[in-house]
């Protein structure tokens, strides 16, 4: 077979145009795509039971010879396949449905395997649409460890076992070539080379179609931890990219950083003088800070963001703050405006839809004049503004909020925007477990502020079932009747915008209708323009609405003190840690303040999954939690966070991240340019290349 690892499917027997689209829409286009399309479950069908022994209700594989094999119609138009398949032990009947053809593949006197559920019915018991193979040495289907695929209609696991078993039989295996150093793979040079890994090839072989359970699991685990080899090595060489750039060190002003901590109307926590003096010191550096600062929403990032950009600017360079959204630019605009009204710092604002230096309005175009001429030394803004329009004089202090929204090469686009190579600070509100972060932000250098400031009340959290729905609506109203404010968030729906803006639209409708018919209902949701959307936020912070029912759009910090309510539709669809998030929103002001979280299920489970919330101490214990119950897919924007899917690999494996961290580790200080290793420098670019395709 002349078949090679860059031919195209189209190459393969049988594959046409029909499996070349089915195939691309799992994004396999060539003969290693196919290779590497992964099973994700896997049935025993090794053990053969002897007919006589057959238990009703199990999934059991037999051998026999097959009898009077049939097609039927049943009276309502079926077709039924029937064969009888004896061994010596005895005779069962097996029953197909509408697979007339089958008639011509099952050939009777000829000796199968049959895989499936043994049944009672059609007054006896039966084999119920089991799974076929012809005997033979090397069983593909049945008899083994079956793999099963990830399906498209129309694309079978029966048809992908065939296709990757022709590729596997015709020697493709030999085409693939081990990648991992020797060292690494005997673990001869880690302190802790317990584990040993399977060569790729081997692996390879052994994740489609495994000889025994433990060859699986040898191979599952060297698989995974390629890719998370791979990720920690990826981040560690950008890390080193970076620490080799020529930075802008900023001189530690202890006398500024003193009198501007002074000024403030409250002494900072203890984690906030932490990560402020991280930062601080950072920023002295040679090399551009690179960190992450995680912290609560509500833990206060602004203020130790606010500090550095003082001393930037004091120091003579522009310092930037990117927002996700207009509404959080807003407030970052005055927040830090107030704080700093003592140092005379010129502030600017920039977004989509104004333009403000000082508090006075200013038309984009002046503005954007005076931030290229540096009259401008701190730049708030959205995104999307600052990247398009803007140049600055000499920005040195980048800083991000909500870190997942952005993508590195957007990150990339700004450093292009001035001869300085800015330091950066990236805040973000996801609690992201610790190993976590680690593992998938390890090219950053990591700050975590996880106290919350004193005297912050605690919110008096309920979960409320169906039958006390109308309790809850009755408080709400009485809170509501005393002054108070309340936000309604509705249920998550996955992957689609449109149907969360509807059932917003409709839980509005019914709550200022049906519910709260004597009080004001705003809405708010991703489908407005941003002036609607700042109008609602307006009114709600001026107490013109006394119910905000919006999307989860909100989760994004914004600060209403007097809202006292937190209102959870569908509970349940949310993560822990992202519900934790939501009921940050109130409990800011000095009023009592509550959270209802509303579940549909009858659940135990689910009602003690919700418990956890209540319990918790931070938004990180949570996403522990959250990591251990749902995976990681469920932490509140990884998904958005740029990182390939992982197929094999599992984050919450403490052991595969540890060895892969170390492993990685080693590499980079033994050889940080990887010239002794040119397979997996080509591995890694291979990687790389991949990676800015999602960011
Ligand atoms: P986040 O981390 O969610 O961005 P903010 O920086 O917006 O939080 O802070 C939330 C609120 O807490 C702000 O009103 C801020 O002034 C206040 N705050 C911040 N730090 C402290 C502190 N140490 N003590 C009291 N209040 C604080
Ligand atoms: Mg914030």
């Amino acid at each position: 077979m002349k078949l090679s690892l860059n031919t195209l499917v189209t190459e393969l027997p049988g594959v046409g145009t029909k499996y070349q689209k089915l195939l691309s829409k799992l994004n396999i286009k060539r003969v290693k795509d196919l290779l590497f399309h992964f099973p994700n479950r896997y049935e025993d069908f090794s053990k053969i039971t002897p007919i006589s022994n057959l238990q009703l209700g199990e999934v059991q594989t037999v051998k026999g010879k097959l009898y009077q094999v049939r097609n039927k119609v049943t009276k309502r138009g079926f077709v039924l396949t029937t064969a009888l398949v004896s061994d010596n032990t005895g005779s069962i009947k097996a029953v197909w449905f509408n697979q007339p053809f089958l008639v011509d593949v099952l050939k009777e006197g000829g000796w199968f395997l049959l895989s499936g559920k043994v049944k009672s019915g059609f007054r006896e018991i039966t084999l119920q649409n089991p799974i076929y193979e012809r005997a033979k040495v090397n069983q593909t289907h049945t008899g083994r460890i079956v793999p099963f695929y990830s399906e498209t209609e129309g694309l079978t696991s029966r048809w992908l076992r065939y296709k990757i078993k022709y590729l596997l039989d015709g020697g493709i295996i030999n085409k693939t070539e081990e990648w991992l150093p020797e060292n690494i793979r005997n673990g001869r040079i880690l302190k802790d080379p317990k584990v040993k890994l399977v060569d790729f090839p081997f692996a390879i072989r052994q994740i489609h179609f495994p000889q025994t359970k433990d060859l699986l699991k040898l191979a599952q685990y060297r698989l995974g931890f390629d890719e998370l080899f791979s990720i920690q090595l990826s981040n560690l060489l950008t890390k080193k990219r970076w620490q080799r750039q020529k930075g802008c060190p900023i001189k530690f002003d202890r006398k500024l950083i003193n009198k501007f901590v002074k000024s403030l109307s409250f002494k900072l926590t203890d984690s906030q003088r932490i990560v402020s003096w991280q930062i601080l010191q950072d920023l002295e550096k040679n090399a551009p800070m690179n960190r992450l600062l995680e912290g609560d929403v509500g833990s206060g990032k602004t203020v130790v963001a606010t500090m550095a950009m003082l001393e930037t600017v004091k120091q003579g360079y522009q310092a930037v703050i990117m927002a996700p959204t207009e509404i959080l630019a807003h407030q970052h605009f005055e927040e830090v405006s107030k704080m700093l009204s003592p140092f005379k710092v010129k502030i600017g604002l920039i977004t989509h839809s104004e333009a403000k230096l000082d508090k006075k309005k200013i038309s984009k175009k002046k503005l954007l004049e005076k931030i290229a001429k540096g009259d401008i030394e701190i730049i708030i803004g959205t995104h999307t503004l600052i990247q398009d329009e803007l140049k600055f004089k000499n920005q040195a202090l980048i800083i991000i909020d909500e870190q997942h929204r952005f993508g590195v090469g957007q990150r990339a686009k700004l450093n292009q925007k001035s001869k300085i190579n800015p330091h950066y600070l990236t805040m973000t509100a996801t609690p992201i477990p610790r190993t976590l972060a680690l593992t998938l932000y390890s090219d950053l250098d990591l700050s975590i502020i996880d106290e919350m400031p004193p005297g912050r009340q605690k919110v008096i959290t309920k979960i409320v079932d169906s039958q006390n729905r109308e309790k809850a609506y009755k408080f709400i109203k009485d809170q509501i009747k005393s002054g108070r404010q309340a936000f309604v968030i509705c249920p998550l729906i996955e992957e689609s915008d449109r149907l969360e803006v509807k059932s917003a639209i409709k839980e509005h409708r019914k709550l200022s209708q049906k519910i709260f018919p004597e009080f004001k209902v705003g809405l708010l949701h991703g489908k407005l323009k941003p002036k609607e959307k700042q109008k609602v936020m307006k009114d709600f912070k001026n107490k013109s609405i006394n119910i905000l029912v919006s999307t989860s759009v909100v989760e994004v910090g914004i600060d209403i003190p007097n809202a006292t309510i937190m209102m959870i539709e569908g509970a349940e669809r949310f993560g822990l840690a992202q519900l934790y998030q939501f009921r940050g929103r109130v409990g800011r002001g000095k009023h009592q303040s509550y959270c209802f979280l509303f579940y549909n299920s009858s659940s135990w489970k689910t009602r003690k999954r919700l418990e956890a919330i209540i319990r918790a101490k931070s938004g990180f214990e949570l996403a522990e939690l959250d990591l251990k119950l749902r995976g990681p897919g469920e932490i509140y924007g990884l998904k958005q966070s740029g990182l390939p899917d992982l197929k094999m690999a599992s984050l919450s494996d403490l052991a595969l991240i540890k060895h892969t961290h170390e492993a990685s580790q080693v590499i980079i200080n033994r050889d940080s340019n990887l010239k002794k290793y040119p397979k997996l420098r080509e591995k890694l670019e291979e990687f790389e290349n991949e990676r800015k395709k999602l960011r």
